[in-house]
């Protein structure tokens, strides 16, 4: 394994289900064969979700640096933020979590709902700021960070979506690996990936861990973020270095880094008819549960996508579900009617 040498701290229950899609498949013409990879269910710490496969190896950093309080980042219904708090919970230590405004809403109970509500429970000092979305470095975090210091404590810096960390790639890596472990199992191989993509280590850690298998370009990264130039030039960065980190050999060729921007519409945060018409067909065909902000986006891709013909006759598609299902809580208002 390319991850032999680094450090990990167990977050989740172990390698993830993959879950045919029948009813799904069936639903959009029947020729390609969906899967999911359900990293939604993938551990017990606060209903999961991509961010504590990344989380697995930070954590060992931030404890070797004998940081008291983990710090991070995010949008007011973070998952991420929602994720750094149970690990700041389990492991015992303090959580400050910094939740900009990135989306505008209509529920009257958007803050106070769905992932803030438990990253409330869980303990964590949640601060809500004005700020817009961006998946940069920002002023309310540096903050957020000297705050900690001013009370004596030590802090751990997380940043937004635990992206441009130094281990940030290393469990989506991982999760590379993985599916060529259970493809044995299975006794076939996937033709191509589709995964969500915003703060870019997710995607660019399975780059990383499926050049190693030399099919980094099947895996299609859907945009979420509306601003996929950034995004882009994030995953290439993310990517890059992780390539260096664990010896990969080679560099991470142009088109090894596959992003849509198609599916990103209106806005960040906000979904689109096409967005909830995908929310309700994975409901309605697979009770599979996604979220009007990622999940919900990378499934009407992967619904565009197949009705158009993208994935040849045949196809065996891996949708990567990397949770954020709690979220939902916030958007009831396009819901009313199901
Ligand atoms: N899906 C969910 C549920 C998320 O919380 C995130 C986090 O940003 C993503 C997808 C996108 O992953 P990444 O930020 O690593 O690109």
């Amino acid at each position: 394994s390319l991850l032999d040498k680094f450090p990990r701290y167990p977050l989740t229950f172990g390698k993830t289900p993959i879950e045919q899609l029948p009813r799904l498949s069936e639903a959009l013409g029947g020729g390609i064969e969906i899967y999911a990879k359900r990293e939604d269910c993938n551990s017990g710490l606060a209903m999961g979700g991509n961010k504590l496969r990344k989380l697995e190896y930070i954590v060992p950093d931030a404890i070797a640096s004998g940081a008291d309080t983990l710090v991070s980042i995010g949008g007011v219904q973070s998952n991420h933020t929602r994720m750094v708090a149970a690990t700041a919970a389990k492991l015992g230590m303090g959580c400050v979590v910094v939740q900009e405004k990135w989306v505008p809403h209509y529920d009257a109970v958007y803050d106070r709902v769905g992932n803030i509500m438990m990253t409330r429970l869980m303990g964590a000092d949640s601060r809500l700021v004005e700020d817009g979305f961006d998946i940069g470095i920002r002023k309310s975090w540096e903050d957020a960070i000297q705050s900690v210091k001013d009370r004596g404590g030590k802090p751990y810096a997380i940043p937004a979506g635990a992206s441009v960390h130094k281990y940030g790639a290393l469990g989506y890596i991982g999760f590379a690996e993985e599916v060529a472990e259970q493809e044995k199992e299975l006794g076939f191989t996937f033709d191509y990936i589709v995964v969500c993509v915003v703060t870019g280590s997710t995607q660019a850690g399975m780059i990383v861990g499926f050049a190693a298998q030399d099919r980094a370009d099947r895996v299609i990264g859907i945009d979420a973020s509306g601003t996929p130039e950034q995004t882009r030039a994030q995953v290439r960065e993310i990517a890059d270095n992780a390539a260096k980190l664990v010896e990969l050999g080679r560099g991470i060729r142009e088109d090894e880094i596959v992003i849509n921007e198609d599916y990103a519409y209106p806005a960040y945060g906000v979904p689109s008819e096409e967005t909830n018409e995908a929310i309700r067909l994975a409901a309605r065909t697979e009770a599979m549960i996604t979220d009007p902000v990622y999940e919900g986006k990378s499934m009407q891709g992967l619904i565009d996508l197949t009705k158009k013909g993208f994935f040849p006759e045949g196809s065996k598609v891996l949708y990567a579900h990397l949770g954020g299902a709690p979220a939902l809580n916030g958007y009831s208002y396009y819901y009313r009617e199901g």
